[in-house]
């Protein structure tokens, strides 16, 4: 299960994350100060991030960049103030994904959840690149013939777990569980309709050919 790293002064919401967090099956380690945060960092690999922005020893934003910098390690950062610079600015560093208190424990676990699970989508080496699209894992982009595409985050998972199975079919239920989880109420129509709208943004770059092959009764698979 999943090593997470929580980074937060304030010992009420601390306590309501890590409880929540621990619930989940997540091992958490909880620091209040950066350079307590820094030191486990050192000593330990961790799977996601959860970073407060106002420590009493600094700033969240200053780890978030440096971790960014180092790897693809997943970055959630806590935002008391809920200022759009605090928002524009942790994005800018590289954080993945944002959330400003007061935020009920029960999202930023789902949060959590998927930052984990788009990581584990490996990225398409550069040496068995598709010729057409290129994966960029860490950024959670990806471009057809040099374009970046501007996709939602469940077009984003659909494609890339398309590109990552080649030009295999993957069923709907393989989709919906790599993309949506197990718990998820979602259904096959709920692919569908997010292959449709992917469909037409693949199109509007290149109108020449269908990427995405539908497989009656099977599933997709995607053209390289
Ligand atoms: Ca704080």
């Amino acid at each position: 299960m999943a090593n997470l790293l929580l980074l937060e002064d304030d010992p009420a919401i601390a306590s309501t994350v890590v409880f929540a967090l621990q619930r989940e099956g997540y091992g958490v380690t909880h620091c209040t100060l950066l350079r307590d945060a820094r030191s486990q960092m050192a000593a330990q690999t961790f799977d996601a991030l959860v970073l407060d922005i106002g420590l009493p020893d600094g700033s969240g934003l200053d780890l978030c960049s440096q971790v960014r910098k180092a790897g693809h390690t997943p970055v959630l950062m806590l935002s008391a103030r809920g200022e759009e610079l605090d928002r524009v600015l942790g994005l800018e560093l590289g954080a993945d994904d944002y959330m400003t208190k007061p935020f009920s424990p029960r999202e930023l676990v789902a949060r959590v959840r998927a930052l984990l699970r788009r990581s584990s989508i490996p990225a398409v080496s550069t040496t068995h690149a598709p010729s057409f699209f290129i994966v960029d894992t860490a950024g959670q982009r990806i471009s057809l013939h040099g374009q970046t595409l501007d996709l939602t985050r469940l077009e984003y998972g659909l494609l890339a777990q398309l590109l990552k199975a080649r030009s295999r079919i993957l069923s709907r239920e393989a989709l919906l569980n790599a993309i949506w989880g197990q718990d998820a109420e979602s259904t096959d129509r709920t692919v569908d309709t997010h292959i449709k709208t992917l469909r037409a943004k693949l199109r509007a770059i290149d109108s020449s050919r269908e990427f995405i092959t539908t497989h009656r009764g099977m599933g997709y698979s995607i053209a390289l």
